[in-house]
């Protein structure tokens, strides 16, 4: 499932394309996405040039002077950039062209992508008016978890997943950053002290950054703009790598359950 790092790199993919340019066509193969695409997507976009290629949260952005489309990439979507002409693929539900003969092609095999439209300010769409800070931002700080975390008696795997308090991280990136910061993933978030989340807030964000620098981890469908898969998940410490030896201690790493997610974690160095 494409997560926070593979939609910031297809943003950063596509937008040296798209940025200022004007749509003149929209085709839609495939309507029936998670939400059928809106009727008036055509109408609207044609003419429009976009403005901003903007991201939140696993949402892409393309803002208009009119208006903005809201994308999601689901559990199987990608985004590329293919030259007008260039013939549609099985699954190629929709495509955006601009007059630079430059198309946005969206693929979705199993269709739990989405293309939204809105009018209004994207940030009070239902969609991403409850979101937590970007954690990337300086909004998402240590002074910011601890402070949401004190009522909290949920795991802090499950807390630091939870896109009301901050979104995009993963279940690969939550389970990546308590190992580097040492955190037992079944910790209650309550009991977690101030300089601890101020190591887990470093690590959250190294752990997204390295993901983005690599172009984003590469777990089934995914691919990049250019066709390669991305590499992150060479360097993974702890995701899936059950009973291999901890990089540090050599003591087996050990998986478990949690809201029916795999965690992993090393019983030694996480506590
Ligand atoms: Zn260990």
């Amino acid at each position: 499932m494409p997560e926070l790092p593979e939609v910031e790199t297809s943003r950063r993919g596509i937008e040296p394309y798209i940025l200022n340019q004007q749509v003149i066509d929209v085709v839609v193969r495939q309507k029936k996405l998670r939400w059928p695409i809106p009727a008036r997507l055509k109408s609207e976009l044609i003419k429009q040039k976009i403005l901003a290629v903007g991201r939140r949260g696993k949402y892409l952005l393309l803002e208009t002077g009119i208006g903005t489309v809201l994308i999601h990439l689901g559990m199987s979507g990608s985004l590329r950039i293919v030259d007008k002409g260039t013939a549609p693929e099985k699954h190629d539900h929709i495509d955006i062209a601009f007059n630079n003969n430059k198309v946005l092609r969206l693929r979705d095999p199993r269709r739990f992508g989405s293309v939204l439209w809105t009018r209004k300010d994207p940030a009070q769409h239902k969609l991403l008016s409850q979101l937590g800070p970007e954690p990337l931002s300086d909004e998402f700080n240590a002074d910011y978890l601890y402070q949401q975390s004190r009522s909290r008696k949920v795991a802090i795997k499950l807390f630091i997943m939870n896109s009301q308090v901050v979104v995009g991280v993963g279940n690969i990136y939550a389970n990546e950053a308590l190992f580097m910061a040492g955190i037992n993933p079944k910790r209650q978030a309550s009991r977690i002290s101030y300089q601890r989340y101020q190591i887990l807030v470093a690590c959250i964000k190294e752990v997204l950054q390295l993901a983005i620098q690599q172009g984003g981890t590469s777990l089934q469908d995914f691919t990049q703009q250019d066709g390669k898969p991305g590499y992150f998940q060479q360097i993974l410490k702890v995701y899936g790598k059950t009973n291999q030896p901890c990089l540090i201690c050599h003591q087996p790493i050990r998986q478990l359950r949690q809201q029916q997610r795999s965690t992993f974690y090393c019983s030694q160095c996480q506590s």
